[in-house]
Parts: structure tokens; C-alpha cells; sequence
């Protein structure tokens, strides 16, 4: 089931509520069940599902309304307030500032997106007038390097790596110190992804966050994965101290899912989105909207 689909199915679940000649418990308990079906399809966790339907349970109490209330209203406000919750952790990422050297450090498993999402984050804040800079501290996968470089030429910003150097946290520090030189006030490290088994990924990350201590430490995750998102998350978040996520690969088959479990397992709130492969193809992360979306 993609994000549409999501969607597709929580506004048939409310529109179908509001074909009911009476808004009674059953009908509303009916309504949470669809719903919770389709969150459930979509890969969020069966936990996060049962608080979402016992909190509007709680929250909505169609006796205690007056006659004339439009229950359908109610019951979808309440819906969508919970689903921001879920979403919101009540704490927002850090902001670059301009003028003063902010450095973000990306983190997430091989293939996630990283490195293309590290650019995409340089050049929507270049637009935005920062003087971004890319760190290709992974001198683990063989071409990394070059592919940064590569998108980094593309889009015109300023990059630091090394062929020969196998140490990642000597290639970050001698970028950071480069850039922090040439005045670059948005330093962004890309460190190296593998897989999620391999404790040297966690530690290896952890040395390059202890040697530059970013600002930002962004989770960098493929919003296909499905049920493994809240896993991985907690992977991540216990050995960085993660303060954003950005979902990539949302154009794919994305379930939407991955996007609640990613906030509940980090506490961080989505910051971006990735809608496809190019470097315009990045979107802000604006809860409000994304959940309306969903309600349809
Ligand atoms: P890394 O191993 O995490 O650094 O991943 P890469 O940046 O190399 O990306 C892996 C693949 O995913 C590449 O083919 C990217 O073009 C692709 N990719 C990254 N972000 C997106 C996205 O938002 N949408 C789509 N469709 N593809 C993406």
C-alpha cells in the first residue's frame, strides 16, 4: 500500500462513517478499526496503532455532544490530531543559521539515500543563501567519493575527500577544518552506510560525531522498508544522538508508515522528504499538511 493508498483508505473509513443514518459507539469503534487496519497495512507498528485508536477513543465522546454536532467533524479532527501527534514530537530540529559555521552530520544504512539527500540538503539551503560544504567522510564503500564528488560538481558546492585515506574521522575533521576556513557556514558530513548487523558502522559514526560534534545529526532513511523502520530508527538514535530524519524514496512505493515509526523511534521530527532521484526533488516535511493529505 502506498501513501496514497493510506489515504484512500482513511477518508473511505470516515466517509463511510458519515453515510451512517446514526454516529453511534459501534459506528465510531467500526471507523477506528478501518482505520487502524490501514495504518496497520501501511507498516505502522501495532503499538503506535492501538495508542492512536485508544487517545481517540478518549478524546471523542459522542454523548456528551450536543444534538446538531456534526459527529463525522469530530471524529476526523480528532483522527488528524492524533496522527500529528504521532508525528510531532513536540521538539523542533535544529535550524542553520547563516554567518556562523552550523555543521550537520548525516547518518542511515547503504542505500537509504544518504549521499544523494546530503547534496540535495546543500543545494536547497544554497538556494535558501548559505555557502554550503560536503564532507565525504565514507571511506568505506568504494566510489563514495566519487560519487559525491560528482553531485557536488553538478550542483556547484565546494567538497572535501580523500582516495587514500582510510580513516574517516582524519577525512571529517581536516573538511571541517577546511571549510570552516573558507567561511562556509553549512559544513555537511556524509559518513560511510553498510548494514545495519555491522557494530563497526555504529562505532565509526559515533568516533566522526565525538571528533566534529555536529550541530545536526540527520537520520537518512528509505521510507520503503516498512516494518523494519522503527528498529532501524532506534539503531541509529542509540548511537547518535539523532536530531532529524529525512525519508527518502517517497515517489516509490512508500507506505507512509515508516514516517510515524521513524519520529516515535528517534523523537526527532521529519525535516525533508526525497521525492525522486534529481537534486530539485526535496521537499520540507510540514505535519499539518501531510496528515491533511491523508485525511484526503
Ligand atoms: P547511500 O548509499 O545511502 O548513500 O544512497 P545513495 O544516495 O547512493 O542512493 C541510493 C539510490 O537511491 C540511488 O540510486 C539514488 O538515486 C536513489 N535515491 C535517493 N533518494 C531518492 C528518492 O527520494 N527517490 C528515488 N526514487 N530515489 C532516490
Amino acid at each position: 500500500m502506498v501513501l496514497a493508498e493510506l489515504g484512500g483508505s482513511i477518508s473511505r473509513a470516515l466517509a463511510r462513517m458519515s453515510s451512517a443514518t446514526v454516529v453511534d459507539e459501534n459506528v465510531l469503534r467500526e471507523c477506528l478499526n478501518e482505520i487502524a487496519r490501514a495504518l496497520m497495512q501501511a507498516d505502522v507498528r501495532f503499538k503506535m496503532v492501538c495508542d492512536l485508536q485508544a487517545n481517540i477513543k478518549k478524546s471523542v465522546n459522542l454523548e456528551a455532544l450536543a444534538a446538531g454536532t456534526n459527529k463525522r467533524r469530530v471524529i476526523e479532527t480528532a483522527v488528524g490530531k492524533e496522527l500529528c501527534k504521532m508525528l510531532d514530537p513536540g521538539k523542533p530540529a535544529f535550524v542553520p543559521k547563516k554567518g556562523k559555521p552550523n555543521v550537520v552530520m548525516f547518518v542511515g544504512l547503504q542505500g537509504s539515500g544518504k549521499t544523494t539527500t546530503c547534496t540535495k540538503y546543500a543545494h536547497y539551503h544554497q538556494r535558501k543563501g548559505f555557502k554550503p560544504s560536503l564532507v565525504c567522510a565514507d571511506t568505506f564503500r568504494a566510489g563514495a567519493f566519487d560519487q559525491l564528488k560528482q553531485n557536488a560538481t553538478k550542483a556547484k558546492i565546494p567538497f572535501y575527500g580523500s582516495y587514500m585515506e582510510s580513516d574517516p574521522v582524519k577525512i571529517a575533521v581536516e573538511g571541517l577544518e577546511k571549510f570552516r576556513q573558507e567561511k562556509s557556514d553549512l559544513i555537511i558530513i556524509d559518513t560511510s552506510g553498510r548494514h545495519m548487523q555491522e557494530a563497526a558502522l555504529f562505532e565509526e559514526m559515533r568516533q566522526v560525531a565525538e571528533a566534529t560534534k555536529p550541530d545536526l545529526v540527520i537520520f537518512v532513511m528509505d521510507g520503503s522498508i516498512g516494518q523494519a523502520a522503527f528498529d532501524q530508527a532506534q539503531a541509529f538514535k542509540q548511537s547518535a544522538s539523532v536530531g532529524a530524519v529525512i525519508i527518502t524514496k517517497m515517489d516509490g512505493h512508500a507506505k507512509g508508515g515508516g514516517a510515524l515509526s521513524a519520529v516515535a523511534a528517534t523523537k526527532s521530527p521529519v525535516i525533508f522528504i526525497g521525492t525522486g532521484e534529481h537534486i530539485d526533488e526535496f521537499d520540507v516535511f510540514n505535519v499539518e499538511p501531510f496528515v491533511g493529505r491523508l485525511l484526503g
